[in-house]
């Protein structure tokens, strides 16, 4: 029987031969944030992951809309990387962990580490089921929005040359599955296309014939948000002419259609948005996780019985105040920074590692082009100031000061004249071929 030969990746040359390994699995949020705070320490630090660039989610729905360029939200990981002296970033898809080996599989190879911190964010949850992924798309990434974009912009162009109205209508009829705050998003960004930008576009076709439904199962969308202000972004999505339908749950997606409890719906763009599940690190590490898949955790944010190795962002079950942190941005932020310091304490001879606690900077979405939702503790406030305060403070978050400048720009020429520059989709027959070589290299098709 023939026995697959396991490689050991060679150490970073740049590093000192004794310099303790750190290894960071995930270059998003929490992975970016880990390693540029172990910067400039007497450590060996090597970021996997299995695409080349950062990815910025909070701005995926522009990319699928048509908004933004994929480049304005994502950046070369390398790029980062060689800025740091201590760092350094390899390609490559982790399928398992040698814990007792202390090692991390990139399909044949081996990477050593002496301290590991896993941060391999979310997937979409279908809730069991996951047969309605191919009539349904969700959006985690890149790939995911141009999906969508692909979706939405070739439904308007075969709905101008459909000659039977009730086709017509199916192609124009858009069903968001989950009203957080991607769900939102989406929907009033479709809602904006067709009422504003898209117009005068076609010749036969009205594009604000869309008919665009957001479904919530709760009774209010935004779960999270205080409920006034959920309540006032329902209302700002109906006055721009979204179908908002709280309470219902979506009880069957099929080729075309999608069943709304008991009310059928003819619709060819169904995308979900409703849940995430974390990433299979609770698989490879043999760690407690609950139901969601995410790794549950020390106060700091080590896993019982393994004081190197660390969970961050997504994919951990980090709980404070009796309940479970959510899965955003800052948290995935500050638990990086945490590790980080948790690892230099360890190196100093700390065995008890400092708890993790969340500073909440409150939340924010926004409904459209000039619309945001903002909660800080008590200050709760909606419209243009708050849409205001989204922008900004998202694009502080970019990481290089090329996609803030463009990105600044984008949304300000968008604001002006509702135009959508990046518009762009490839015919679906490449595409396909694309996705087989993608997925036969071994990604998974969530
Ligand atoms: C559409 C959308 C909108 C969002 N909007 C907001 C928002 O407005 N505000 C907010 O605070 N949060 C928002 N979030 C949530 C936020 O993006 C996440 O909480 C955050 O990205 C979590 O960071 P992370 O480091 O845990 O994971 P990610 O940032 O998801 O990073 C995980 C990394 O791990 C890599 N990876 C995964 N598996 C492997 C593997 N097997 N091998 C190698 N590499 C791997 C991935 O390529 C990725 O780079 C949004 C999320 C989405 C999807």
């Amino acid at each position: 029987m023939a026995t697959t030969m396991i490689q050991t990746i060679p150490p970073d040359p740049m590093q000192p031969a004794t310099a303790p390994r750190v290894v960071i699995i995930g270059g998003g949020f929490g992975g970016l944030s880990a390693a540029r705070a172990l910067d400039k320490q007497a450590l060996e630090v090597t970021i996997v992951d299995h695409n080349n660039f950062h990815l910025f989610q909070p701005m995926l729905y522009q990319v699928a809309t048509g908004g933004l360029s994929s480049s304005d939200i994502t950046t070369p990981l390398r790029s980062v990387v060689h800025k740091m002296r201590n760092l350094r970033f390899l390609m490559g898809h982790v399928t398992s962990i040698d814990i007792a080996k202390q090692l991390v599989m990139i399909d044949n190879q081996a990477l050593p580490y002496d301290y590991l911190i896993l941060a391999t964010g979310a997937s979409t949850n279908y809730f069991g089921h996951q047969e309605w992924a191919k009539m349904a798309p969700s959006m985690k990434s890149i790939d995911d929005a141009f999906k969508i974009r692909r979706m939405v912009f070739s439904a308007f162009e075969a709905a101008e040359r459909e000659p039977e109205p009730a086709k017509q209508c199916a192609l124009l009829t858009f069903v968001l599955v989950g009203g957080g705050p991607t769900g939102v998003e989406l929907a009033g960004a479709i809602a904006e296309l067709a009422h504003h930008s898209l117009t005068g576009d076609f010749y036969r076709l009205d594009p604000a014939m869309a008919h665009i439904i957001l479904v919530q199962g709760p009774a209010d969308i935004l779960p999270g948000f205080p409920k006034a202000l959920a309540r006032r972004a329902a209302r700002k999505l109906s006055q721009m002419g979204v179908d908002v339908r709280t309470g219902v749950h979506v009880k069957d997606v099929g080729d075309g259609y999608v069943m709304i409890e008991k009310e059928k719906f003819a619709a060819e763009n169904i995308i979900w948005t409703a849940g995430v599940k974390a990433s299979p690190a609770s698989k490879w590490l043999g760690a407690e996780a609950d139901r969601d898949g995410r790794v549950r955790v020390l106060p700091d944010l080590s896993i019982p019985g393994h004081p190197n190795i660390f969970v961050i962002g997504d994919t951990a079950h980090a709980v404070q105040a009796g309940r479970p942190l959510p899965g955003l941005a800052p948290v995935a932020i500050q638990e990086g920074k945490h590790a980080a310091a948790v690892i230099a304490e360890r190196m100093a001879g700390k065995k008890a590692g400092s708890p993790f606690h969340y500073f909440d900077k409150g939340m924010m979405a926004t409904v459209g082009r000039s619309y945001g939702l903002v909660s800080i503790g008590l200050i709760r406030f909606t419209g243009l100031l708050a849409w205001l305060a989204w922008v900004f403070i998202h694009i502080m978050f970019l990481i290089t000061f090329r996609n803030r400048i463009i990105v600044m720009l984008q949304y300000a020429w968008m604001y002006l004249t509702y135009e959508r520059g990046s518009q762009t989709i490839i015919p679906s027959g490449a595409v396909r071929f694309m996705d087989e070589d993608y997925y036969d290299a071994g990604y998974s098709k969530e």
